[in-house]
């Protein structure tokens, strides 16, 4: 099945922290193994996804702690490599102790019983006149009864510290966006829910913020794809680089980089490399 070119909030968060992850990721489409926060947060999410197929009152703590263990028997069905993650049961009770109390703390946040969500995990996909598709799942939209829509996403870490919350505020306005395109109604509130501080980060998204969310998609894809037409995507080095999965890969840790497959890099970007391009990181 072939896909849009196009950005999701963290697709457009990889090229901004170095145009290499983002080639490695988006175009050669790397396989990467499952880290523990990332499977941490996708299980959080699954069990939250889970809770609201409950009746309201129902939906309290026990109910969601009991939903962790079959929660992961399903995402480790789907994703084999997962189980890796906790390969005996000291690992394996560190990793639900570790859901569990994300779930805990989610119900010092919110109180499911009292909400009716009107969507969850929703795929929303748009494109912005000639330029790239916008895309993204957006973890729940609640709707009051006069239609105003608040856009709900769960992390599973914590609230970023102050001067480190440039990723979150640009989600909150992509999505602001996306779902202004495709529901026709800008949000009139965007919650992101930290689980693991019970903090919680809130906009009120304003027509400058979607603006603002529309000039960074499209300065980020004029510089994609004039990267993809140079077959060039080069390193940028940076703390982040100690979590990074491709640092076998990486010519800044001693790698080598794959040769740059120029189908793939027209599938993902829509712009084949010049045929005088040099595949280089
Ligand atoms: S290790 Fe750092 S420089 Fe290398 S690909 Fe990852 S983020 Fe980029």
């Amino acid at each position: 099945m072939s896909i849009t070119p196009g950005l999701s909030p963290s697709r457009a968060n990889d090229f901004a922290q170095c145009p290499y992850l983002y080639r490695l990721r988006v175009i050669d489409r790397v396989p990467e193994t499952p880290q523990r926060a990332t499977s941490l947060g996708t299980l959080v999410h699954a069990v939250l996804e889970r809770l609201f197929d409950m009746p309201a009152a129902r939906r309290n703590t026990d109910a969601a702690r009991g939903l962790v263990q079959p929660a992961w028997e399903d995402l480790v069905a789907r994703s084999p490599d997962m189980a890796e993650l906790v390969v005996d049961s000291v690992q394996r009770t560190q990793f639900f102790d570790d859901a569990r109390s994300r779930l805990d703390t989610y119900f010092i946040v919110e109180d499911p019983t009292r909400l009716e969500p009107y969507g969850r995990e929703v795929r929303l996909e748009s494109s912005l006149a000639g330029g790239p598709a916008i895309r993204g799942v957006i973890d729940r939209i609640d709707k009051a009864p006069d239609g105003a829509l608040r856009i709900i996403d769960y992390k599973s870490g914590k609230m970023p510290r102050p001067g480190y919350g440039a990723q979150a505020d640009f989600q909150m306005k992509f999505y602001a966006l996306l779902v202004e395109r495709t529901e026709g109604v800008r949000p009139a509130l965007m919650r992101l829910l930290y689980l693991r501080d019970g903090a919680v980060k809130e906009l009120v998204p304003t027509e400058a913020d979607v603006a603002t969310a529309e000039a960074h998609v499209r300065s980020a894809w004029s510089a994609i794809t004039t990267h993809a037409a140079a077959g060039t995507f080069p390193t940028s080095t940076s703390r982040l680089c100690g979590w990074c999965p491709f640092q076998s890969l990486c010519p800044e840790f001693g790698g080598t980089p794959p040769p740059l497959d120029p189908d793939a890099v027209e599938r993902a970007t829509g712009v084949r490399p010049h045929p005088s391009a040099v595949a280089l990181a």
